[in-house]
């Protein structure tokens, strides 16, 4: 076993049927894992495992509710029974629903909430006990620059992922013992379905974003399947409790 080699290792990624979650899904696909692509929609599911058994590796589609915890447990016990094994675990789906703080009902708040973060606890409490079993596991919550800063447009959205990061350190803490390493990243500005609606939300989104990016462009899934990739690793096992950007550098500079 090298330090990126994913031979032999069983990942589910939820929401991993386009985006960001496909992006990361290829990379691990890259490194020798077989994939498990959770979420709603079918038939994205399905031309997501055809892309991912292209390139040689074992791939499936589970259905998916993140905000459902039946769902949740549903869908791990099918990769149980499916593949055998469970050893990476990336809480990707997530949502947003855009607009003035003071005009949420409690249904889209929820909504958000618990998709984004209630269902990545959901989906690690199913994931645990075999992690615990096995010695080993790691998991990946996909938080955003918006756990990092407020959004007057997205108040859910950014409360959701802060809450994701915290959830990130708290189950690092309570399943280190375990050696099951839970890690955060936060990607920058993706050009993705979920961040082609904010631009047609958000006045000036995509220009604004281009001149506060020193790497001068959006990004592409393709630029989380390194980290995907590293966080799932042995090369990664001493690292836990950490959130990681990967945004071209949007977080770290000034104006
Ligand atoms: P997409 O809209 O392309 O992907 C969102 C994914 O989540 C889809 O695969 C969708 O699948 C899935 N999903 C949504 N709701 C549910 C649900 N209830 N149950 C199961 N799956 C669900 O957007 P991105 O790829 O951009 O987003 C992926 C993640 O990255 C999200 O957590 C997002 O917040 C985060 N992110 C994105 C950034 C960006 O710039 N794009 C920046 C920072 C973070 P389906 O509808 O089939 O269920």
């Amino acid at each position: 076993m090298t330090l990126f080699d994913l031979s032999g290792r069983v990942a589910v990624v939820t929401g991993g049927n386009g985006g960001i979650g496909l992006g990361m899904a290829k990379g691990l696909a890259a490194a020798g894992a077989a994939v498990v692509v959770s979420a709603r929609n079918a038939a994205k599911g399905e031309a997501a495992v055809a892309a991912l058994a292209a390139s040689g590796v074992r791939s499936a589609f589970i259905a998916l509710d993140v905000a459902d915890e039946g769902s949740c447990r549903a869908m791990i016990e099918a990769t149980l029974a499916r593949f055998g094994r469970l050893d990476i675990l990336v809480n990707n789906a997530g949502t947003s629903i855009r607009k003035p703080p003071e005009s949420y009902s409690a249904a889209e708040w929820r909504t958000v909430l618990d998709t984004n973060l209630t269902g990545a606890l959901f989906c690690s409490q199913a994931a645990y006990p075999a992690m615990k079993e096995a010695g080993a596991g790691k998991i990946i919550n996909i938080g955003s620059m918006f756990a990092i800063f407020g959004a007057g447009y997205a108040a859910a959205y950014a409360a959701s992922k802060g809450g994701l990061v915290q959830l990130t350190k708290s189950l690092a803490g309570a399943w280190a013992k375990d050696n099951i390493q839970v890690n955060a990243v936060l990607p920058g500005w993706i050009d993705t379905e979920l961040t082609r609606a904010a631009r047609r939300h958000v006045v000036e989104l995509h220009d604004r974003v281009l001149a506060r990016t020193p790497a001068g462009r959006w990004g592409v899934a393709e630029d989380l399947a390194g980290i995907a990739v590293f966080l799932a690793a042995p090369a990664s096992d001493f690292i836990t409790g950490a959130a990681i950007p990967v945004d071209g550098g949007f977080s770290s500079t000034g104006v």
